[in-house]
């Protein structure tokens, strides 16, 4: 089976819903482990960006990341003045 590089240098025009998906996780797959948020750390995360006004379609408008990839980093933060994240 062919294995497909991820292309950073594609329009998200260029790219199928699904093929955006198989790269966010790709990239999260990247992250070095001892970089990665925990799984429960990880949903914590997700659900308050899903709570959020700045999630569109999967991307924070305040920062522009795939918020899927950013809340993947462990050291990373909102990006939000009041950091929606911070534990606390
Ligand atoms: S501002 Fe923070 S909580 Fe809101 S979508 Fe962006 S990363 Fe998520």
């Amino acid at each position: 089976m062919e294995t497909k590089k991820i292309c950073y240098k594609c329009l998200l025009e260029e790219l199928d819903a699904g093929r955006i998906l198989e790269s966010v996780k790709e990239m999260i797959d990247a992250i070095p482990q001892d970089n990665r948020t925990g799984s429960e750390e990880y949903r914590r995360r997700l659900n308050i960006c899903k709570d959020c006004d700045s999630l569109i379609s999967g991307t924070c408008v305040k920062c522009g990341c795939y918020v899927e990839l950013r809340a993947a980093g462990k050291n990373r933060g909102c990006p939000d003045v009041n950091d929606k994240w911070k534990v606390g």
